[in-house]
């Protein structure tokens, strides 16, 4: 399986370190086991939609409503389309209105609470930068301090869950 694909913007020698780890099937489960040894109780999309809410009141006040939040398949992993933001324009009236959906892949429901944060303050700044620069970054750092690390912990996570060693389970 070709993972390598989901670090190749990484500095070389972090790639090699990743490398190691994720070849290693009980250090990189030791590794999460370590670091985030719960998953988040946000099981539901309700849950899900609160807790996005939350964020975008706090840091992001004078955006637009976001009309919908929730946990979605997602496909194409290896484009690691993890989270979508979708603005999706539509009249009314004479006016032309936009709505904003934010999903969730469903594999983030059994998951560390981090991970989960990192994806929807992702897809949160897409309010304010449609592209991945500078000012995106700086919005995801600010709603949440160790974006950067947390992003490279959530491409770990997908290794985990796709070799089949993810042991966040949700309660049922
Ligand atoms: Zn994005």
């Amino acid at each position: 399986m070709a993972f390598h694909s989901y670090f190749l913007h990484y500095p070389e020698n972090l790639q090699q370190q990743i490398q190691q780890l994720i070849a290693d099937d009980e250090r990189l489960t030791q590794y999460f086991q370590n670091k985030y040894p719960e998953p988040h109780d946000l099981r539901s999309d309700k849950q899900l939609a609160d807790y996005t809410n939350g964020f975008k009141q706090r840091y992001l006040k004078n955006t637009p409503r976001l009309d919908s939040v929730g946990y979605k398949k997602q496909a194409d992993l290896v484009k690691n389309a993890l989270g979508t933001h979708t603005f999706q324009r539509q009249q009314h009236g004479g006016k032309l209105k936009a709505k904003h959906h934010i999903a969730i892949a469903n594999q983030l429901r059994a998951a560390p609470e981090a991970l989960l944060r990192c994806l929807v303050v992702h897809e949160l700044a897409h309010f304010k930068e449609y592209d991945h620069n500078k000012a995106f970054y700086q919005l995801c750092c600010h709603m949440t301090p160790d974006y950067h690390q947390l992003e490279l912990d959530l491409r770990l996570f997908l290794v985990l869950e796709q070799k089949a060693l993810s042991f966040y389970q949700p309660e049922v």
